[in-house]
């Protein structure tokens, strides 16, 4: 393999740890996290700090996911596990944090104010170190699609990493909002990250009985009440709804544990749909390459010609 020398192309984690404290939006739970430097093809891992070791490890990826009910949870065999890591995940992910091994003492990471900016000023402030490994990438060559109802998610060949979010709520305080963009990190630091999470306030004594949302308040989620926006402040941008929806799709998204080379498309998807599809693509071998992120980017269109040769071969 021929040296990579674009740091964009190359992986990296965390030049130093960094510390959060906060409340989980859905057990309520204060916790303490800390975010570490992690070794080449680490990826994302948990490590359960208030549990003992061995079994209290649970690296974040599209197959540990156990729960998607209003949050992404990642758990292990032996029945440990986090919730709410969407925001986190999908900040180290933006960030380009490739590595990163995530102490946290409790059962949820904090919800902070909802968004996922407190973690990227963090990880902004605190900086990156490069790594000698290639980022990998998955390279999307066909269309696929998962649907559910109404909701439908899937992925289409695209020459960079894109989103293209659509979300359709009968409450006029949302209705229909649309955001497309190439993810990188200038975009998600300045138009996604602050985007907070958000809830209906007649859903809350029903979800309260669940055990969900009980850290949540309007300090930590936009609250929809009678169509209209309850937090006295106000949104943060006219379509912090669909916006936040990126930030989930992102994080859940980044459990793939590669960069995906292609276009995310979502209609109404959320977490379930969304792990749905990374499990579906799994099986899908024929519909994607797995190469280098620089391999992707630079060579995209031989890949893709590559695939139609090998198509009109087997035609004749
Ligand atoms: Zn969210």
């Amino acid at each position: 393999m021929k040296k990579v020398t674009n740091p964009n192309y190359l992986q990296h984690t965390l030049n130093q740890p960094i510390h959060f404290i906060g409340r989980g939006l859905h057990t309520g739970k204060h916790v303490s996290m800390s975010l570490h430097p992690a070794a080449a093809d680490t990826g994302y891992v948990f490590r359960r700090t208030d549990l003992a070791p061995p079994y209290n490890v649970v690296p974040a990826r599209w197959m540990t996911v156990t729960e998607t009910r209003m949050s992404t949870t990642v758990g292990n065999n032996h029945g440990v596990s986090i919730t709410t890591v969407e925001h986190l995940i999908a900040a180290l992910f933006a960030c380009g944090v490739d590595n990163c091994q995530i102490d946290i003492d409790g059962p949820e990471a904090p919800i902070m104010d909802g968004s996922a900016k407190p973690f990227v000023d963090q990880i902004v402030a605190t900086g990156l170190q490069q790594q000698e490994k290639p980022r990998m990438a998955l390279v999307m060559k066909e269309a696929l699609w998962v649907n559910d109802g109404n909701a439908k998610a899937g992925i289409v060949p695209f020459p960079e990493p894109w989103m293209d979010m659509t979300i359709d709520f009968q409450s006029r305080a949302i209705g229909r909002q649309n955001i497309a963009m190439q993810l990188n990190q200038e975009n998600f630091s300045e138009c996604i990250s602050a985007a907070r999470t958000f809830g209906f306030a007649e859903h809350v004594e029903t979800m309260k009985t669940l055990g969900l949302a009980q850290g949540g308040s309007m300090r930590n989620a936009v609250v929809v009440e009678n169509d209209m926006v309850a937090n006295p402040e106000g949104l943060r941008f006219d379509n912090e709804f669909v916006r936040h929806k990126v930030v989930d799709a992102v994080g859940d998204l980044a459990l793939l544990g590669v960069n995906i080379v292609g276009c995310f498309v979502g209609h109404c998807s959320g977490h379930r749909l969304n792990n749905q599809l990374l499990r579906t693509l799994m099986y899908k071998e024929d519909k994607w390459a797995l190469t280098t992120l620089e391999d992707a980017i630079v060579n995209w269109d031989s890949i893709m010609e590559d695939d139609k040769r090998q198509g009109w071969q087997s035609e004749f």
